[in-house]
């Protein structure tokens, strides 16, 4: 078969490693990291930087199509690799994931709900901003931030030129903290033809700005769920996507959906899809890379993924056959070498016949060992069995 390339070699760049060679393909991963998870399961790994000429002169050489799995990469590395070879996301749809002022602006310019905000470039923006944005407010840096990196919390107007200047005076944007009720994402597929493929909307859980578990389906009403599509299928034709995108939204007191933010590849919060659907979103995305037709999204069962953070790693490595013993839960290691707190390590995928006793098995996890979450949001948590 042909050779694939990937652009990232983190976990989401080895789970579709591991789908593209399952269907036939070889990968060529390029990642800066020696020890990177796809590193183990990739035909070749060039450790090298994203933006280095001859690996990428290599890569288009040999790779039939080229994508990534890193919102960060240069785009410079994807423009240069599509003068020779498909590449799917295009740059000029990553571009616009990439720096949150644009990815607000083009939310606005497609008349999408968004949490209130204002830019803060320059000293200069920062009375506009607190006369635009209420408080509390989060500030966020415009580029480079993930899992909650980068953020800091503005309790009221007096703060902001502190916390901005704590940060390093980065281009940021300051959004009014919402009074969330529920977030949810959307995970999709868009093919070359235009052709859309939606995943059943997910409900996910946040810790500390760092996705804990997700629930699918959705315990929202179905009138939600289709808003967040359409508004999903919006984003993904205004942007002639292809490939699998991400959307996160926000719920708020009022039951309003807002638009967040958007992933231009495989999310965390679709990992679901690799156990509770015929077609994980990473086969998916070596179908629309390779323009063959998208495979079926429907939900085979319901089903909770909590991620492992390598908070859980404390001392060693923790003990599986706790986890095991429950015969539902699907276990996934990316096979990092170093554990971090907060870290992503791997995650769980909990198939049950409903919710309530998907969130049981999760709930006796947690008390085998995780540190228990605070109550909020209304989240109905499940009894204990
Ligand atoms: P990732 O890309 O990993 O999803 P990120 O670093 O881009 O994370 P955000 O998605 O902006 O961060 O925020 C992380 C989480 O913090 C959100 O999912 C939400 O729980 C909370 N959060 C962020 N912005 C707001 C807001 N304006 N109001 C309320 N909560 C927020
Ligand atoms: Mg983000
Ligand atoms: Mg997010």
């Amino acid at each position: 078969g042909a050779t694939l390339g990937m652009l990232g070699g983190g976990q989401l760049g080895q789970m579709f490693t591991l789908a593209a060679r399952r269907m036939g393909y070889a990968v060529w991963v390029l990642d800066p990291d020696p020890d990177c998870p796809a590193a183990a399961v990739a035909d070749r790994h060039l450790c090298a930087p994203y933006e280095d000429s001859a690996s990428l002169q290599e890569m288009t050489a040999t790779c039939a199509a080229i994508s990534t799995e890193f919102e960060n990469v240069p785009l410079r590395a994807l423009e240069r690799a599509a003068r020779h070879v498909p590449v799917r996301p295009h740059a000029a749809a990553v571009a616009v994931a990439q720096d949150r002022l644009q990815e607000k602006a083009f939310f606005l310019g497609l008349e999408m709900d968004t949490a209130p905000f204002a830019a803060v470039r320059t000293a200069a923006d920062l009375p506009v901003a607190v006369a635009s944005v209420s408080f509390p407010a989060i500030l966020k840096t415009a580029r480079w931030g993930y899992d909650g990196k980068g953020q800091g919390r503005v309790a009221s107007a007096a703060d902001l030129a502190h916390v901005w200047a704590g940060m390093g005076k980065p281009e940021a944007i300051l959004e009014e903290r919402i009074a969330l009720t529920q977030e949810l994402s959307v995970v999709m597929v868009r093919a070359a033809d235009g052709m859309m493929a939606f995943y059943p909307v997910v409900e996910n859980r946040h810790h500390q700005g760092i996705l804990d578990f997700s629930v699918v389906p959705a315990r929202c009403a179905e009138s939600l769920q289709d808003q967040a599509r359409r508004s999903a299928a919006r984003i993904a034709d205004a942007l002639d996507y292809v490939g699998v995108l991400a959307i996160e939204f926000f719920v708020d007191g009022a039951g309003r959906l807002l638009v967040s933010e958007m992933a231009p590849r495989p999310h965390n919060s679709g990992h679901f899809t690799i156990d509770a659907c015929v077609h994980s979103q990473f086969d998916q995305q070596v179908r629309a890379l390779c323009g063959l037709p998208l495979g079926e999204t429907r939900l085979l069962s319901p089903v909770v993924m909590m991620n492992l953070l390598g908070d859980l790693w404390e001392n060693d490595e923790p003990d599986w056959s706790t986890l095991l013993r429950h015969p539902q839960l699907k276990l996934h290691l990316y096979g990092k070498k170093v554990a971090r707190p907060g870290r992503k390590m791997g995650h769980v995928n909990v198939l049950a016949p409903d919710i309530r006793q998907a969130m049981a098995v999760l709930d006796a996890l947690r008390g085998d060992g995780r540190r228990p979450r605070e109550a909020g949001m209304g989240f109905p948590d499940a009894e204990h069995s």
